[in-house]
């Protein structure tokens, strides 16, 4: 039988969000009101920013606006893969800042610690569950591949452990799986929308003023700070900080610097106990394959599987829509996908299919920047990989605002900005061309096209 069958059922929404625990939006905000700080974004990002300024100084007036739901954008629709690196891999660190990536690995160590450590303090229940994660070969080629990315992570201090075949099958198995490496440290697996609401009730607890349903439309300086109008009212902040990931920036010469690229997901009914002896899996890591489209896969703490991934899909002229959030032929080819990976699981159905979107950049890790005199500060770029990494920006963006000079601030990955997006329609053409090679160098054992190695050359070039 086709496997699409097992979408039958599938509601087209984020299954983190369809939870009993969604808290109730707080009220929109009318009128007037003043702060010291406003956030602009309540998506991870925000909800970090907002907190840490509040444990820098407990009597500053913080406010955060949200033009829908804390939490219902990517920071609650993602795969909760929580990540240390700060650059969307060692790879692409590698490639952009040879020179200080043994700084950012250990300050990526020490964000990921310090969310652990944040998930304890404040009591967030979101699953947290330090089991590393495993890179997957499912072709020959990526076998070798493997073996110059853990040569390159001892480059950088960082033990990653190489399996063979017999090996990596014997913590999950697959017949697709030849080889793998597992970082035990680096990764650690989350409920994404249940650490978010975490974040909000933490933020409350500490005197955030919350306000959802209140869209920041227009910035402007007004004396000494900031004038903010929002849907029924206005902010008069001191400082700003915008946290707004793939949604337009309030800052219109941002906007050429992120698109919205659309990634996918499906989750699957909790797997019985003989369903779940049958692919192993007692480590409980998350897993991805090394292809360029590649997948992320992982235990909820209800053994269900999270299959995401693989079609990574730009709309022309680049918005942020709803509509955009299912694609029937995308979740087709995950199906598809996931019964060639686990066919043990025949019969196992999905429950759940959504997509979100990614704020991608031309060097696909997070920038950051300062405008109306300092008074502004913005991070985005986070690109797949912002789960971990967006407490990282909130420091930055902290730093930054306080005209400070920290380890942080002095970094060239802080300090420079990516190339901007070209306008339509040579964006598109660009991104649609990129798309096909990358699939094109997987179907050829890896080996890039001309269009690649020239991005490749300008330092624009995508390895996953
Ligand atoms: C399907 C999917 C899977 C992913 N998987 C992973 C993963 O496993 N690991 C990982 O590290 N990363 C992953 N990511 C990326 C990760 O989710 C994001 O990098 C991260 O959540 C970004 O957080 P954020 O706060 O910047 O953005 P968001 O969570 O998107 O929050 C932005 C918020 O800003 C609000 N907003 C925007 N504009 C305005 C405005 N003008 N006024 C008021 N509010 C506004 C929005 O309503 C939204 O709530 C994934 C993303 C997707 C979509």
């Amino acid at each position: 039988m086709d496997p699409v069958h097992a979408l039958q059922d599938a509601r087209p929404t984020p299954f983190w969000l369809d939870d009993p625990g969604r808290p109730e939006p707080r009220p929109a905000l009318v009128g007037t009101t003043r702060c010291d700080l406003l956030v602009v974004g309540g998506g991870y990002s925000g909800l970090w920013t907002a907190l840490i300024a509040k444990e820098r100084d407990p009597s500053l007036d913080v406010v955060l606006v949200d033009g829908h739901e804390v939490g219902w954008a990517a920071s609650g629709r993602n795969g909760g893969f929580c990540e240390s690196s700060l650059t969307h891999g060692l790879a692409n660190g590698h490639e952009r800042w040879p020179g200080e990536l043994a700084r950012l690995e250990r300050l990526g160590e020490q964000n990921l610690q310090a969310m652990e450590d944040a998930v304890k303090r404040y009591g967030i229940d979101c699953d947290w569950e330090r089991t590393g994660a495993l890179t997957v070969a499912t072709e020959p080629h990526q076998v070798d591949e493997l073996h110059g990315f853990a040569e390159l992570a001892a480059r950088y201090g960082t033990e990653l452990t190489p399996l063979d075949a017999a090996a990596v099958r014997a913590e999950i198995d697959s017949p697709t799986f030849l080889g793998g490496l597992w970082d035990r440290e680096g990764v650690a697996m989350v409920n994404p929308a249940r650490l978010a609401w975490g974040l909000k009730r933490a933020c409350l607890e500490r005197g955030v003023r919350i306000h959802e349903h209140t869209p920041a439309v227009a910035l402007t300086a007004s004396g000494p700070g900031i004038a903010v109008r929002t849907g029924y009212g206005r902010v008069l902040a001191g400082k700003v900080a915008l946290a707004t990931n793939a949604f337009p920036s309030l800052l219109r010469r941002h906007r050429p610097y992120t698109v919205p690229v659309y990634d996918y997901a499906l989750m699957t009914e909790p797997l019985t106990a003989d369903q779940l002896a049958a692919v192993g899996w007692r480590g409980r890591q998350g897993f991805s394959d090394s292809a360029n489209q590649f997948h992320y896969v992982r235990l909820s703490a209800d053994n269900r599987i999270l299959w995401g991934g693989y079609d990574a899909v730009y709309h022309y002229r680049g918005r942020v829509r709803a509509e955009h959030d299912r694609r029937p032929e995308t979740f087709a080819t995950l199906a598809r996908h996931f019964a060639r990976t686990f066919p043990q699981l025949e019969g196992l159905r999905f429950t759940h299919a959504w997509g979100g979107a990614i704020d991608t950049c031309t060097r696909f890790s997070a920038f950051f920047d300062l405008a109306h005199g300092g008074r502004v500060a913005y991070a985005a770029g986070y690109t797949g990989l912002g789960v971990g990494a967006t407490r990282f920006g909130a420091e930055v963006m902290l730093d930054l605002l306080a005209g400070e000079r920290t380890e942080r601030t002095a970094l060239e990955m802080v300090r420079r900005k990516p190339l901007p997006f070209p306008p339509e329609p040579v964006r598109w053409a660009g991104i649609t061309a990129t798309r096909w090679s990358l699939a094109q160098a997987d179907r050829n054992a890896g080996r890039r096209n001309l269009w690649l190695r020239s991005l490749d050359r300008l330092g624009l070039g995508f390895d996953s």
